[in-house]
């Protein structure tokens, strides 16, 4: 890694050289994360800096160590300190699971959710429970006009990162354990919307990004079919929603049938729906509360 960009040079060949080297560490889009570690540095997006690169412009100092950082798999979004969801730059780093383009589908459902609610009502009443950096509850309440929200995180290194995503959407910051939170609002709410940990015990994820980066927290669902936590997420939804209330979480699609099974044996939940990513996989299920 120490060849590449050394001596800062010409930012084509920097760029070359880059993803080179992050191809041979198995990152999956070497020219795309080269450019955007490059633009990092530069201030600008990627079309600026393939731009910048063909008109012959010189490397930024520093790409060289990002780069091998990258290679060793620290994820992209850690060393640019941004992650992109919807239509917010969300300020992530280590501590904070990175959000995810599925989980923006996910967002979608609670937001449709709240604007008809909002149409009918004038205002909704959403939580979001285990927020992490706080994407989904940021999303709602910037989207939603009308939507009060509300945002749980257990995790005290997350729950830094959700007050700097959450403060310029006036989203409530609740610090506490989703299983009881909010003990005192029952009853309240018109929309719970949650991305928890669901992974099994035993489904290590492949990616060192994943695996070696993303709070153990917000990955495993605890117990051998990661289930726990989706069981405490759909009892406290059941208490905190008014009747007539929308649930939706997201899952792993070998989950869909466990998570609909789930949601019929407690008996307390109408339509209730699985629905697909853009991939056409199974990752997310809602009901109504009866
Ligand atoms: N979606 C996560 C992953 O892909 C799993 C945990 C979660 O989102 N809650 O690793």
């Amino acid at each position: 890694m120490t060849s590449v960009n050394s001596a800062p040079g010409d930012l084509a060949a920097a760029l070359r050289a880059a993803t080179a080297a992050l191809a041979g560490a198995g990152v999956p889009s070497p020219r795309a994360d080269a450019e955007l570690l490059a633009g990092h540095l530069l201030g600008v997006g990627r079309g600026r800096v393939a731009a910048l690169a063909l008109a012959g412009a010189d490397a930024p100092e520093g790409l060289a160590d990002l780069v091998a950082e990258r290679c060793r798999r620290v994820p992209l979004q850690h060393l640019t300190g941004t992650a992109h969801f919807r239509r917010l730059e969300l300020a992530v780093g280590p501590g904070v699971f990175v959000p995810r383009p599925e989980t923006e589908g996910v967002a979608q459902l609670a937001i449709d959710r709240a604007r008809s609610v909002v149409a009918d009502r004038g205002r909704a009443r959403v939580v979001d429970l285990g927020t992490g950096s706080g994407a989904i509850a940021a999303s709602v309440a910037s989207e939603v006009p009308g939507a009060a929200v509300v945002a749980v995180e257990l995790s005290d290194l997350a729950a830094a990162w959700a007050e700097r995503n959450l403060a310029p959407h006036g989203v409530e910051l609740v610090r506490g354990d989703l299983r009881t939170a909010l003990g005192d609002r029952d009853g309240t709410f018109d929309v719970v919307v949650s991305n928890p940990p669901y992974i099994p015990a035993g489904a290590v994820p492949q990616d060192p990004e994943v695996r070696d980066h993303d709070p153990h927290v917000a990955l495993y669902g605890g117990g051998a079919d990661g289930m726990e936590v989706p069981g405490a997420v759909e009892r406290t939804a059941a208490r905190l929603l008014v009747p007539g209330g929308y649930l939706v979480m997201e899952h792993a699609e070998v989950q869909a049938e466990a998570v609909a099974g789930l949601l019929r044996a407690a008996g307390r939940w109408d339509r209730i729906e699985g629905h697909r990513d853009l991939t056409g996989r199974d990752r997310a299920t809602s009901g109504i509360r009866r």
